[in-house]
C-alpha cells in the first residue's frame, strides 16, 4: 500500500492523547475541593520538577476557523482583572501545596498571550518566579500571533527568560486568509521569525492548518514551499476541525468550498513529502522538526515527552494549569478549570481556584496511559519495562490488543515480537491509530467528537 492509500485508510476520528483517559471521560463531580486534595497529595514534599501552563484567552479579532477557548475583545483594560485572577490562582496553588516546587517548563497559550502589555507580561512572569523555582535549562515558551505581537513585547519576553516561541501561520494564500479573517503576509511572518532568532529564541514553531475554505492541493503546495523557505525549526500541520455545533462562528465560512476528504489527504501527503524531503523529520502524527532540532534528537535518546501543549523535551512530574479552561495533570488525576472568563475570575476570587471537572485514574487507566505515552513519545514499548513497573506480564494482560497489531505490522507501521512493539519512522504518522488500540474507552458509547487522526 502506498503512502496515500495508508493515509486514506487511517484517516479516522480519534483522540490526540494529550491525556488518557481523554477529556470526554472526565466528570463534573471533581471540583475545587478535590483539586486541593490532589495538589497536596501529589506535590507536597516532592522535589521532581513540574510544568506550568497559563491560559490567556483574549484575542482582538476572531479567526473564523478558531477552535480555542477565547474571548474576543479590543478592551485592554480587561487584562487587569484577569491578570489578578491568574496571580491569585498561582499563589493559591502554591500555598495549597505548601512546599516550594521547581518548574522544568512554563508555557503561555491562548487566545493571544501577547494581549498582555509589557508591564502585564512582567508582572505575571515575576509572580510565577516568586512562587516557583525555575530548573536550570527550563523551557519557557509562548504562543505568538505575528499580527499583533510587538518587538518590545518580544524583547521583554526574552529578557525575562522566555526561550521558545510558536507562531500561528495557518496558510499564506491571501484568498484563504481573507475567508478565514486572518490576513498575515509572508513578509510579516518572516520578519518576526528573524527577529525572534536574533533575540536568541530557539525551537521556533509554525502552526499550519489544512482543510480550510478555498484551500486546494495547488494553493497549499505554494504555502508549503514558502514555509520551507522560511525554515522554522518545527512545524505542526493540523487538520482543520469544522465543528459549527460546538463553534458556531465557523458557520461564517460555510459559503466557501472546503477541500473534500480526498483533497485533504492529498494536501497532508504533500506536506509530509515536502517536509521530509527538505530536512524535516516526522515527530509523530502531525508534527515535524528539523533533523538538527532538539525535539527530533530527543527521539533517539528516548527523551521526548508529551503533555497538553504537545511534544516537549522537558519532563514534568505533573502539570499545574492556570487560567480559564486550563488543564492540570496532578499525580493520578486530571483537572480542568471553568472555561468562561468571568465565571473563572469569580471562582478564583471566591476560592482561589477554579477547577470544574476532572478524572481520577484507576489502576487500569494508569497502565494504559503509560502504554500510550511510551508509544507516542518513545515509539517503542518494551514489555519488560511494563513488567518492572506493574509486576504483570504484558502479553497476558494485552493479548487482545496485540492480536490487533498484525495489520499495522504488514503495512510497515510497526514491528512486534515477544519483547516489544517498535514503531517505524513511517509509523510515527499513524501513532494515534496505534494508540487507539490500547484505549479501553473507545468501545464505549460516547457523545464525544474527535478530530481526524490525519
Ligand atoms: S488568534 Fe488564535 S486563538 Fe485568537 S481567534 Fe485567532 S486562531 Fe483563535
Amino acid at each position: 500500500m502506498d503512502l496515500k492509500e495508508l493515509i486514506k485508510k487511517y484517516s479516522t476520528s480519534g483522540p490526540r492523547y494529550t491525556s488518557y483517559p481523554t477529556a470526554p471521560q472526565w466528570v463534573e463531580t471533581f471540583k475545587v475541593d478535590s483539586y486541593r486534595e490532589q495538589l497536596k497529595k501529589s506535590f507536597t514534599g516532592k522535589t521532581e520538577p513540574i510544568a506550568l501552563y497559563v491560559h490567556i484567552p483574549f484575542c482582538e479579532a476572531l479567526c473564523y476557523y478558531c477552535g480555542c477557548n477565547i474571548q474576543i475583545t479590543k478592551d485592554h483594560s480587561r487584562s487587569r482583572i484577569y491578570l489578578d485572577a491568574l496571580i491569585r490562582e498561582i499563589q493559591t496553588a502554591v500555598e495549597t501545596i505548601g512546599t516550594r516546587q521547581t518548574l522544568s517548563q512554563i508555557s503561555w497559550g491562548g487566545g493571544t498571550p501577547t494581549f498582555f502589555n509589557c508591564d502585564e507580561i512582567k508582572q505575571l512572569h515575576l509572580a510565577t518566579l516568586q512562587a516557583f523555582d525555575l530548573a536550570p535549562g527550563a523551557e519557557v515558551s509562548i504562543e505568538i500571533d505575528p499580527r499583533v505581537t510587538t518587538r518590545e513585547q518580544l524583547k521583554t519576553l526574552r529578557d525575562l527568560g522566555f526561550n521558545r516561541v510558536s507562531l500561528g501561520v495557518q496558510d499564506f494564500n491571501t484568498e484563504v486568509q481573507k475567508v478565514i479573517n486572518r490576513i498575515q503576509s509572508i513578509q510579516l511572518t518572516d520578519e518576526m521569525l528573524k527577529f525572534c532568532r536574533s533575540l536568541g529564541f530557539s525551537g521556533i514553531n509554525f502552526d499550519l492548518i489544512y482543510g480550510l475554505p478555498l484551500q486546494t492541493v495547488e494553493t497549499f503546495k505554494k504555502t508549503l514551499k514558502e514555509v520551507i523557505a522560511l525554515r522554522p525549526d518545527r512545524i505542526a500541520l493540523y487538520n482543520y476541525a469544522h465543528l459549527p455545533s460546538l463553534r458556531p462562528h465557523q458557520k461564517i465560512m460555510d459559503k466557501h468550498p472546503r477541500p473534500d476528504s480526498e483533497e485533504r489527504l492529498a494536501i497532508f501527503t504533500d506536506g509530509y513529502t515536502e517536509f521530509t524531503q527538505h530536512g524535516y523529520r516526522s515527530i509523530g502524527m502531525d508534527h515535524f522538526a528539523l533533523e538538527t532540532d532538539e525535539l527530533f534528537l530527543a527521539i533517539g535518546k528516548e527523551k521526548l515527552y508529551r503533555n497538553f501543549m504537545g511534544y516537549t523535551v522537558k519532563r514534568g512530574a505533573g502539570m499545574i494549569g492556570i487560567g480559564a479552561s486550563a488543564i492540570g495533570e496532578i499525580g493520578g488525576s486530571y483537572f480542568q478549570n471553568i472555561r468562561e472568563t468571568k465565571p473563572y475570575e469569580d471562582s478564583v476570587s471566591q476560592t482561589g481556584l477554579a477547577a470544574f471537572r476532572g478524572c481520577l485514574l484507576s489502576q487500569e487507566d494508569t497502565e494504559r496511559k503509560w502504554i500510550i505515552q511510551q508509544l507516542m513519545c518513545k515509539f517503542v514499548l518494551r514489555f519488560k519495562d511494563y513488567q518492572v513497573l506493574f509486576h504483570k506480564d504484558f502479553g497476558k494482560e494485552f493479548s487482545k490488543e496485540l492480536s490487533l497489531l498484525s495489520e499495522f505490522q504488514k503495512e510497515g507501521i510497526l514491528t512486534c515480537d515477544s519483547q516489544a512493539i517498535l514503531i517505524s519512522d513511517l509509523g510515527r504518522l499513524f501513532i494515534r491509530n496505534v494508540a487507539m488500540i490500547f484505549d479501553a474507552y473507545l468501545a464505549l458509547p460516547t457523545q464525544a467528537t474527535y478530530s481526524k487522526t490525519l
